[in-house]
């Protein structure tokens, strides 16, 4: 994945380098940045309690539900913003939803 950087146009530079539009920035990706920052509540997820019914994945809008080999291993606190989407969808109550700190 390329990092956002400034294409310094010169004559020696090629259509092939210029964003359509003539934009000087490629796009952007917010998996490069921390937004987990913003965050104001955290999810807790408890292992011990999960029963692998998957359906907490698909609704995180910041894809941080962490899934490997098919089962929810925990959270991406990087990128999770706390907006209690997975709290609110599990049906066996796995999540503590608290205050961060
Ligand atoms: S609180 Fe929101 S952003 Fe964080 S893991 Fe749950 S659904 Fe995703
Ligand atoms: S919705 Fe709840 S039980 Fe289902 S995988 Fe997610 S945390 Fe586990």
């Amino acid at each position: 994945m390329k990092d956002n950087k400034k294409v310094t146009i010169t004559t020696e530079t090629t259509w092939k380098e210029i964003t359509p539009g003539g934009i000087v920035y490629e796009a952007g990706n917010a998996h490069n940045y921390k937004t987990g920052e913003w965050r104001s509540m955290r999810p807790i997820w408890h292992s011990e309690k999960c029963k692998q019914c998957l359906l907490c994945f698909p609704v995180c809008p910041d894809s941080s539900i962490l899934v490997e080999d098919g089962k929810v291993v925990g959270i991406d606190y990087d990128h999770c913003k706390g907006c209690g989407v997975c709290v609110n969808v599990c049906p066996f109550n796995v999540f503590d939803f608290v205050k961060e700190e």
